[in-house]
């Protein structure tokens, strides 16, 4: 159970709902961290008073410091100073809760400090899997899903005895803004209608990878490195309705889930409370209020994204870093409006064919193909 907690990427759609369990809660807030947004991280020092916070961003920095003058709360800036924070001594328990890739070298920070490890920051667990889980494996720590779905696993997976009881996973996916729709039909979509998600609201790159299904496919990885489970045991299941959180399977056929309202704030509280469950400002399920939930067969041939990263998985090595990389580039590119919708599948296909890959993998392999990742997917927009 946490007692001191340092967040990084505060500012975000996870963070600043961490903020509100651990207010509810009575956890202490040790360090924040943000990108750039300084003044939303300066609100939030004020509120909850770390004793440290840190922006990547120079200038960012040099604006907040001045606004915390009156105050004895340390400003540190760029990775280094996330860093910092991620391996904070006054520290039981780290939040990634940073998006994207940027967040493998402190959530390294954080684990070879022994920090016990929430962990939202999905992309860190893609492009790097085999360094974290080993890295927490060396170190003793724990990796504490966050992600809905993960937590719904972790959650239906306490009391098992032994792994050999776990038959398969039932990853359960929304569908997103586009269930249903044609090839020809994404093909002029807006960013606008992009960022509607049905059920949840979360940052715009995760909203974006949710159309796409990327974000399922991101999952999948998600849940092989953290449950040690081979792709092929992973069944992918659309549930428009967001309530069956994910299941599993188990060797007598027995499938156990976790259920409840679409809302964040759950798997949050339970990775900082874990192994206790406590009271929630979270809604109550009212099942009878829903009368019937619905499940559903993906749609791979428009939905490519998914099938991309079961690939990419079942490849091996670099080859998860390289399309999350990739996706990652695109991802910024639509919406930045430089791009269509479809070319993001496109682009992440052809970065995993073209960026070479390797079995066994340093930090700097991954950086690496990260950026060379990247760099096809400029190299071929338009
Ligand atoms: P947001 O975009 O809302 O927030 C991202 C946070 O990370 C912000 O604090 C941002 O700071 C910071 N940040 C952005 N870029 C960098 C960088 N290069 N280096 C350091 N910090 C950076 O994202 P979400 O909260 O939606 O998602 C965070 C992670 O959690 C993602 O990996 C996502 O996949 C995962 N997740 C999110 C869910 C959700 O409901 N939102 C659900 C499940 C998983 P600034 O504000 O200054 O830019
Ligand atoms: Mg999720």
């Amino acid at each position: 159970m946490t007692k001191t907690l340092s967040i990084l990427g505060a500012t975000g759609s996870i963070g600043t709902q961490a903020l509100d369990v651990c207010e509810k809660r009575g956890i202490r807030i040790t360090c924040l961290t943000a990108h750039s947004n300084d003044r939303l991280l300066e609100q939030q020092a004020r509120k909850y008073r770390p004793h440290t916070v840190a922006l990547v961003d120079e200038d960012a920095a040099k604006r907040l410091k001045t606004a915390l003058k009156d105050t004895s709360i340390r400003v540190l800036s760029g990775m280094e100073g996330v860093c910092v924070c991620a391996a904070d001594d006054d520290t039981d328990t780290v939040l990634t809760s940073v998006v994207g890739m940027a967040g493998l070298q402190p959530t390294l920070a954080a684990i070879e400090a022994k920090k016990t490890i929430a962990l939202a920051n999905k992309e860190t667990l893609v492009a790097g899997g085999a360094l974290v889980t080993k890295a927490a494996k060396d170190n003793g720590v724990r990796l504490l899903p966050v992600d809905s779905e993960h937590s719904a696993i972790f959650q239906s997976l306490q009391g098992m005895q032994h792994h050999t009881e776990l038959k398969s996973i039932l990853l359960t996916a929304s569908g997103g803004p586009f269930f249903g729709k044609t090839r020809d039909e994404l093909a002029g979509v807006t960013l606008e209608a992009a960022l509607k998600h049905p059920n949840w609201s979360m940052g715009a790159k995760i909203t974006v990878d949710s159309a796409t299904m990327m974000n399922k496919g991101l999952e999948l990885i998600e849940a092989v490195w953290l449950f040690g489970v081979k792709p092929s045991q992973i069944e992918v299941i659309v549930h428009r309705e967001s309530v069956l959180h994910s299941a599993v399977e188990f060797a007598d056929n027995s499938v156990i889930a976790q259920l409840g309202v679409p809302d964040m704030r759950i798997p949050i509280q339970y990775a900082l409370t874990y192994p206790e469950r406590y009271e929630s400002p979270v809604k109550k399920l009212s099942l009878t209020d829903y009368g019937s939930l619905s499940f559903q067969k993906p749609d791979e041939d428009t939905f490519r994204c998914l099938p991309l990263c079961r690939s990419a998985i079942e490849r091996g090595g670099l080859c998860p870093a390289i399309v999350n990389g990739a996706n990652e580039e695109a991802n910024a590119l639509f919406r930045q409006g430089k791009i269509g919708f479809l070319d993001i599948a496109d682009l992440a296909a052809g970065a995993l064919d073209a960026v070479e890959s390797k079995d066994d993998y340093t930090l700097q392999d991954v950086f690496d193909a990260d950026e060379a990742a990247r760099a096809y997917v400029r190299a071929h927009i338009g």
